[in-house]
């Protein structure tokens, strides 16, 4: 609330074009992507369900994530569930059938610091833009992470594989047979940034030791990958792997 009246009192300016005025001038919300695609990402996590994405993360859309999520620009919560409503409704396709969207749960501590889930409340955004159009859409936070896990920056799609696994459950089974019950409801596993896809393919893995089968993934934006993942590391410069 405090950054979101520093913002209204102080003035700002546009993250995309740094024109004084609005965190998003009307200019650059309308440059915002709208149309859905699939990125898998390389390599691939095997098993990974089939992850849809709308921008690149990069620009106007990356500083608006990494405001909404570290830096209370809670204003960005709209802009953000819009377009990860559009991912949704891509994954969808042409079923109009009931659909669970489950966020990715939020590493412990670094999230919940200020009482504000970000990607829960991106979450509830885009099921409520989806359910006005009259779609069958709920959110349910039913993951959440059970240990600490090592910042994913820096980390090959190897590193954040194994830095991930076994890392998330869904601690209400009350919850999970819920979802379960609603009938033919699918599951859409929902993030901000799609990166190597180790994130979606643990949660994909929480819930399926619950009973519950993610039918895909929607983000709002997909990293490019401009160095292909080495195993070996050759082009990336790293120390010894340990
Ligand atoms: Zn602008």
């Amino acid at each position: 609330m405090r950054d979101v009246l520093l913002d209204l009192v102080v003035g700002s300016e546009c993250v995309g074009c740094a024109r004084p005025g609005r965190m998003l001038c009307p200019r650059c919300l309308h440059a915002l992507p709208s149309v859905p695609r699939i990125c898998w990402p390389q390599p691939t996590p095997p098993g990974l369900v089939t992850p849809w994405s709308v921008a690149d993360y990069d620009g106007a859309v990356r500083a608006m994530v990494v405001g909404h999520k570290d830096r209370g620009q809670f204003t960005f919560r709209r802009v953000l569930g819009g377009l990860l409503a559009v991912s949704v409704r891509a994954a969808m396709a042409d079923d109009d059938g009931a659909v669970v969207l489950v966020p990715a749960p939020s590493r412990p501590g670094s999230s919940r610091r200020r009482g504000y889930d970000p990607m829960g409340a991106l979450v509830r955004t885009a099921a409520a833009r989806l359910r006005a159009e009259g779609r069958d859409v709920t959110a349910a936070s039913l993951l959440v992470s059970n240990r600490r896990v090592v910042d994913q920056a820096g980390l090959s799609a190897g590193e954040r594989s194994h830095n991930l696994s076994g890392s998330m459950s869904c601690p209400s089974p009350g919850l999970a047979r819920l979802a379960r019950r609603r009938a033919r409801a699918r599951v859409v596993i929902c993030d901000d940034v799609l990166t190597t896809g180790s994130t979606a393919r643990e949660a994909q893995r929480a819930l399926g030791a619950v009973g519950l089968g993610p039918v895909a993934l929607a983000t709002v934006a997909a990293t490019r990958r401009r160095i292909p993942d080495q195993t070996g590391g050759s082009l990336l410069s790293r120390g010894p792997r340990g």
